[in-house]
C-alpha cells in the first residue's frame, strides 16, 4: 500500500465484493480479512461486515474490523447498512444518510474496558463524511436524512415495537451500532449509506428476505457509484473533531 489516504468500506448484506488483494490483519479480536484496492491514488480497504461465514448482526464481530481498519491507518469509513424504513414517505429502494442512532441492543459498545473514557455522540457520525454522502447520494436516488433505530435482531421489529419507535425514529436496523461508537473511539471519521429494503412491521403485509435481496440488486449499481465518488473526494484534510473524540472523552 502507498502513503496515501487510507479509506475504509464496510459492505453490509448484499456487498460482498471482494475485489483486490486479501489481507489478513490480526487483531485483539481474530483476524480480520480486509481486501484492498487503489482507487483515485487512495487506499481503498473493504471490509464484508458478516464475513465469509456470514456472521448473524449480533455475532459480527465489529471491534475486530475497526481494529483491523484503524491498525491499516484508515482516518474514514464509508459502511453500507440496510434497513426498514417506518415512514411512509421513505419508500422502499430509497437511501437513508443518518444524522442520529438510539441503540437498543445489548451489545459491548466500547474498547475501554479499563479507563474512563466516555466519547461524545451528540454528532455521531462524521459531519464531513456524512454531507458528502448526502449530496452524492441525493444525485443519483431518492434520499432521505433520519435517526435509525439499532435492534439486536436477528428477528425482525414486531408490530408494537415498530409503532414505539416510529414515535421518534425513520429506519430501523441491525447494524449501525456498536460499529459507529467504535470508529469515534478511534477517531476514525464514519458516515452510513442505509439501503431501504423494505417496510417494517405492520407497514407490508409480511417481510420476506427475497424481497430484500431483489432491491439490493436493483439499486447495487447506483451505491457502488457513490462509494466512488466518496472516495474520490473524501477530503485529504480532517476539519472535524472526529480524531480527537477518545482524548476528549478521557477522564
Ligand atoms: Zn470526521
Amino acid at each position: 500500500m502507498g502513503r496515501t489516504m487510507k479509506i475504509g468500506i464496510i459492505g453490509g448484506t448484499g456487498f460482498y465484493e471482494t475485489e483486490g488483494s486479501e489481507i489478513t490483519v490480526d487483531t485483539n479480536y481474530g483476524a480480520i480479512s480486509l481486501f484492498h484496492q487503489e482507487k483515485y491514488e487512495r487506499d481503498v480497504l473493504f471490509v464484508p461486515r458478516h464475513g465469509k461465514k456470514k456472521a448473524v448482526p449480533h455475532a459480527v464481530n465489529y471491534h475486530g474490523i475497526i481494529e483491523a481498519l484503524h491498525r491499516s491507518g484508515v482516518t474514514a469509513i464509508m459502511a453500507l447498512n440496510t434497513v426498514g424504513s417506518m415512514k411512509e414517505e421513505i419508500g422502499v429502494g430509497s437511501l437513508v444518510i443518518p444524522d442520529d442512532f438510539i441503540d437498543f441492543t445489548a451489545r459491548k459498545s466500547t474498547f475501554f474496558d479499563d479507563e474512563l473514557v466516555h466519547v461524545d455522540m451528540s454528532e455521531p457520525f462524521c459531519p464531513v463524511l456524512r454531507k458528502l454522502a448526502l449530496k452524492e447520494a441525493s444525485r443519483r436516488c431518492e434520499t432521505h436524512e433520519g435517526v435509525y433505530v439499532v435492534t439486536e435482531g436477528p428477528r425482525f421489529e414486531t408490530r408494537a415495537e415498530i409503532r414505539m419507535f416510529r414515535t421518534f425514529a425513520d429506519v430501523v436496523g441491525m447494524t449501525l451500532s456498536p460499529e459507529v461508537v467504535l470508529a469515534r473511539e478511534k477517531g476514525i471519521c464514519y458516515a452510513s449509506i442505509c439501503l431501504v429494503s423494505n417496510y417494517a412491521a405492520g407497514m407490508q403485509k409480511t417481510l420476506d428476505v427475497e424481497e430484500i435481496t431483489r432491491v439490493h440488486a436493483k439499486r447495487k449499481k447506483d451505491i457502488l457509484a457513490i462509494i466512488d465518488e466518496c472516495i474520490k473526494k473524501i477530503p485529504e484534510r480532517r476539519n472535524c473533531g472526529c480524531h480527537h473524540a477518545a482524548a476528549r472523552g478521557r477522564l
